[in-house]
């Protein structure tokens, strides 16, 4: 099953996974899924399996470069077409179970190329959602189309972020960033 394409509207930020710059962040929307390909998909369950860990819901992980926990089975097509390195393999620099990555600061020294997944209980995070060019590469090459990018998105990010600025007279404006 795709991202969900209204997750800002459907969902609620549930904590952020912070950059060790000091300055950025990304959101995660929850409470995520059971219904996506990674609780069907062979690899990952056995992973999961052998490292004895339990499959719980994720959720989605950044808003602009939005990310499908629940959905993302690890196929690294993200990673091969990324011109700015977008994303990284988190348990590559924080071997922990994925629930617990919120709240937690990564360096961004996670491995960047496809087939460097730990295993495939390993995510891609997008620990430089900042960066992203708006190519739209790993949106068509994931193939459970779990990403999302819709540079919109950034006025949720803000609004999130307790930096959301309303339009002047008026209600809240979820584009006012645009
Ligand atoms: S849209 Fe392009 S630059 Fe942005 S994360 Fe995807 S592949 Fe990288």
């Amino acid at each position: 099953m795709p991202i969900d394409e209204k997750f800002v509207e459907n969902l609620e930020v549930v904590g952020k996974t912070l950059h060790a710059d000091g300055e950025h962040f990304h959101f995660i929307w929850g409470k995520g899924r059971t219904d996506g390909e990674a609780f069907s998909n062979d690899d990952v369950k056995a992973a999961y399996e052998a490292r004895g860990e339990k499959q719980v819901p994720l959720g989605i992980h950044g808003t602009t470069v939005a990310v499908d926990w629940d959905s993302c089975v690890a196929a690294g097509s993200c990673m091969s077409v990324c011109p700015v390195q977008t994303f990284q393999w988190y348990r590559t620099e924080q071997d922990v179970p994925a629930a617990d990555v919120i709240g937690k600061t990564f360096e961004g020294t996670g491995l960047t190329e496809q087939d460097e997944r730990l295993d495939y209980t390993d995510k891609s995070m997008p620990i430089r959602e900042h960066d992203c060019t708006q190519c739209m590469a790993c949106q068509e090459a994931c193939p459970t189309h779990a990403i999302l990018i819709e540079p919109s998105y950034q006025s949720y990010h803000e609004k999130a972020a307790g930096t959301f600025v309303a339009l002047k007279g008026g209600s809240e404006n979820p584009h006012a960033h645009d």
